[in-house]
């Protein structure tokens, strides 16, 4: 990143308490823009947490998150703001049952971005296409495979034309041959210079694309550093042992 370019996201300190548990501990965090970060660690290590907050979907005790220049606040008015700049995709894909896979799509920016519905159509079928998936666009999502679901689930997401894309463990609920379809996917945004943050295992796909790896563990950022020199010598006990796990 060039010295005098503000990050696309900074995170400060960040801390979170669910009761007396603490899920996130003062994380520091910059992603430039067009970085892709691959966010790993074991279950319950606050992966999920942390990109909950970015997203506006989970409030924060102390800390600070900036995009850009601006702090993120918890009014409703800076969420919806920020949900335009961030696309999010779920494991589970989260499509809206009762809606076309068209319809999946070209609603956010119709609801947030006051588009014509003419102008969402078009913007839809276009990200359809996009993710090779043209001719499923009346159908309904629970008709289509995992793959397709997800691949569906990207296109929602671009569709806001957000500054920065979230996936939160994209390909852990497809089928193995599934997984590929999707990766190659998230391969091309981040070929294209998409900011992302990609929580996954998908060693292949960090050592392919990623600047960095952040690796967490119990609310912490533990170490972070490109994938070569993290999957080839990690530095501390807990990193060696993951990154033993998942080889
Ligand atoms: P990861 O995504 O790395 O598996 P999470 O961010 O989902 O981890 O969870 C981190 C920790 O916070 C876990 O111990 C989890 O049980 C806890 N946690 C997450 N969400 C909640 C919640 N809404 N209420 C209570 N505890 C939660
Ligand atoms: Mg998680």
């Amino acid at each position: 990143m060039p010295e005098n370019e503000i990050p696309t996201i900074t995170v400060e300190g960040l801390s979170k308490s669910f009761g007396g548990f603490q899920a996130l501990v003062d994380i520091e965090l910059t992603v430039g823009r067009g970085r892709c970060l691959v966010l790993c660690g074991p279950s319950g290590s606050g992966k999920s947490t942390l990109l909950r907050c970015l997203n506006g979907l989970e409030d924060w005790d102390t800390g600070e998150v900036r995009f850009g220049a601006n702090p993120v606040g918890h009014r409703a008015r800076d969420l919806v703001a920020l949900r335009r700049k961030v696309g999010m995709v779920f494991q589970n894909f989260n499509l809206f049952p009762h809606l076309t896979v068209l319809d999946n799509v070209a609603l956010p920016p119709r609801i947030n971005m006051r588009l014509s519905r003419d102008e969402s159509e078009t913007r839809a079928a276009s990200l359809l296409a996009t993710v090779g998936l043209a001719g499923h666009a009346h159908k309904m999502p629970a008709s289509l495979s995992g793959g397709q679901q997800q691949r569906v689930a990207i296109a929602r997401a671009l569709a806001m034309k957000p500054e920065v894309l979230l996936f939160d463990e994209p390909t852990s609920a497809l089928d193995p041959e599934a997984i590929g379809g999707v990766l190659e996917l998230m391969v091309e945004l981040a070929e294209a210079g998409s900011t992302m943050i990609v929580v996954t295992h998908e060693m292949g796909f960090a050592r392919r694309v990623c600047h960095d790896v952040v690796f967490m563990a119990e609310g912490r950022i533990v170490e972070k550093a490109p994938p070569n020199e993290f999957f080839g010598s990690p530095q501390t006990s807990r990193a060696r042992d993951f990154v033993a796990q998942i080889c």
